[in-house]
């Protein structure tokens, strides 16, 4: 918090504590009250906006709690913007792009409608760069913008299966340090898996003639993606057709692409903030019998809810259009962190039935929660203003278009102290890389040392076999129930992960941001039937990660290896 959100003045002294900085946004955000209701309002919803956040239950999205009531005043985490074939219009969302990046927010781009590289220039007489060629100039700027030092920028960049330089794309991060900034993503309609399951053959199409430029496998640009990702983790793939089944409102545009890590599906030029409530804080101890507080967690829903209508409402937007839409379909994205957390107080491992039930269960509850929360502020503040070209036309008014979204949490679930979005524990003790300075930070999981206090389990064994190798495999003395409870992201398997991600999908109106994370030893087979099983699913997207298959990775498990 100190490095990254607490404020300073202009010689960078801090002058501001945590709670000062959770009263800075618990205030900024309660103003928005004012537009419908009285001082009296504003002041009773910024108590309540300040105690979920000083207990933890839940968090806003970081450039909320960086810039709520500061000079910035720009809160949402996640953007998509249009990228048109037209040079003047590459560099007006490239200018865009810098301004949310300084300001801490996300980016994400479909690059299909840029004409292939080689392609005939008739103004010009030139040749095109292509898009692999003018995402590394949006790579770059990142570099260079570095989000006001608060933290790295992040881009994602999607190309459609049917573009003519799919090939080039596919490979572009193969090489480490290549677009570093930008997670990428295979654009995959419902007709290129049609053509795989048929071993057909695929056509590539010119984006501005429509004319086939290629004829190629199915099964060749599949295993050319499978393989990439096996290699060094992208592509991701992004399901189109699947996102825009669920798109809340078709009449004004198709979605083409998501924010950077995949939990936000956007049309062009909209915007999202999002949320995360702490499932850890709703697990109760009476005599340690441990159950979920339900009501809790639907108080917490209401109040998560109105809190990220009112950013809508008091947010600083970048560019005209941009407000526009926000303000017309009034997205949010309420998700969840400590999942894993909360399972091991509950005793439950994440590779079990009953916990897929729990998932399910819960973000039913929330998703129901949600929705009367919304329906409750649209009676008190109206539709929203694109209600009328929405699927909830006539029956259903409501105030958002959509309400949940899971993202990462990254830097969230650390000021949480929970285990982040609905990830398994990465390792029982690891080091974790500082992204901005030359710093490794030690931890040891809480969730164990409380559970080893629990049942009076003697912990110096159990400490140091995890800081040598990170989980509680090959540890004899501990009991078998334990160690299933414990278990690890890289010890569970795909098959389970997939089964969360899903459980978290079914209720989740945006997408669900999820890595499978594989072992080194996982084989590209592995890769080819996770990325087949989330599409038959009906995930939105998938990304992998196979242990190592980078140098350069932000966390590792284990202290003295
Ligand atoms: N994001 C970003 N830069 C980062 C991390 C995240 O721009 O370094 C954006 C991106 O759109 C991502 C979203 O924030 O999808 C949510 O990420 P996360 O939940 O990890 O953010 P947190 O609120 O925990 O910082």
């Amino acid at each position: 918090m100190e490095s990254r959100y607490l404020r300073r003045d202009k010689y960078g002294n801090l002058i501001e504590t945590p709670k000062q900085l959770f009263q800075r946004v618990a205030h900024a955000v309660a103003q928005a009250e004012l537009q419908w209701g009285t001082d009296k309002d504003a002041s009773c919803w910024e108590r309540r906006f300040l105690d979920v956040m000083m207990d933890l239950r839940f968090l806003p999205n970081s450039p909320t709690l960086m810039n709520a009531g500061t000079p910035s005043g720009q809160l949402s985490a996640c953007f998509v913007l249009p990228v048109y074939d037209h040079l003047a219009d590459i560099f007006s969302a490239l200018r865009l792009a810098a301004l949310i990046q300084q300001h801490a927010g996300g980016t994400g781009f479909n690059f299909s409608h840029l004409r292939p590289k080689n392609d005939r220039l008739h103004r010009t007489q030139g040749t095109a760069a292509g898009p692999v060629s003018f995402m590394k100039i949006f790579n770059a700027t990142t570099e260079y913008v570095k989000q006001g030092g608060k933290r790295r920028g992040a881009n994602m960049g999607i190309l459609g299966i049917d573009h003519p330089d799919i090939e080039e794309f596919i490979t572009c991060k193969r090489k480490e340090g290549n677009l570093r900034n930008f997670n990428i993503s295979i654009g995959i309609s419902d007709a290129f898996m049609a053509a795989l399951e048929q071993d057909a053959s695929w056509k590539l199409i010119h984006p501005n003639t429509q004319q086939v430029v290629k004829k190629i496998k199915a099964r060749q640009l599949w295993d050319l993606v499978t393989e990439s990702a096996w290699t060094s983790g992208d592509p991701g793939l992004i399901f189109l057709d699947t996102i825009n089944t669920f798109n809340p409102t078709p009449d004004i545009g198709k979605i083409e692409a998501t924010n950077p890590c995949g939990e936000v599906p956007l049309l062009s030029n909209e915007s999202c903030n999002l949320g995360s409530i702490n499932l850890s804080r709703f697990v109760d101890d009476h005599q340690g019998q441990t159950t979920l507080d339900w009501n809790g967690l639907a108080q917490t829903v209401n109040i998560a809810v109105r809190f990220l209508d009112n950013v809508i409402e008091i947010n600083n937007y970048l560019s005209p259009e941009m407000r526009k839409i926000a303000l017309g379909n009034r997205k949010i994205g309420l998700g969840v962190m400590g999942w894993a957390e909360a399972l091991s107080k509950l005793e439950i491992p994440y590779e079990s039935n009953k916990a897929v039930h729990l998932a399910e269960r819960l973000m039913k509850f929330i998703a129901e929660n949600s929705w009367n929360a919304s329906k409750g502020l649209c009676k008190e503040r109206g539709v929203f203003q694109n209600w009328e070209k929405s699927i909830y036309y006539p029956n259903s008014p409501v105030r958002n278009a959509t309400r949940t979204s899971i993202a990462p949490t990254g830097t969230i679930s650390i000021i949480a102290d929970t285990s982040s979005s609905i990830e398994p524990f990465f390792a029982l003790a690891y080091q974790r890389q500082h992204i901005l300075q030359d710093e490794t930070l030690e931890e040891i999981n809480n969730s164990l040392i409380r559970y080893m206090q629990r049942h009076q389990i003697e912990p110096s064994v159990v400490t140091e076999h995890i800081q040598q190798t990170g989980t509680l495999s090959g540890l004899v003395s501990i009991p078998e129930k334990m160690k299933n409870i414990f278990k690890t992201a890289l010890e569970i398997a795909p098959l389970w992960h997939l089964r969360h991600q899903t459980a978290f999908q079914k209720y989740t109106d945006n997408a669900v941001s999820k890595t499978i994370n594989l072992p080194k030893e996982a084989t590209r087979e592995d890769v080819d039937f996770i990325y087949k099983t989330a599409w038959r699913e009906g995930l939105k997207g998938i990304t992998i990660f196979r242990y190592h298959s980078r140098n350069s990775q932000v966390i590792q498990k284990g202290i003295l290896s």
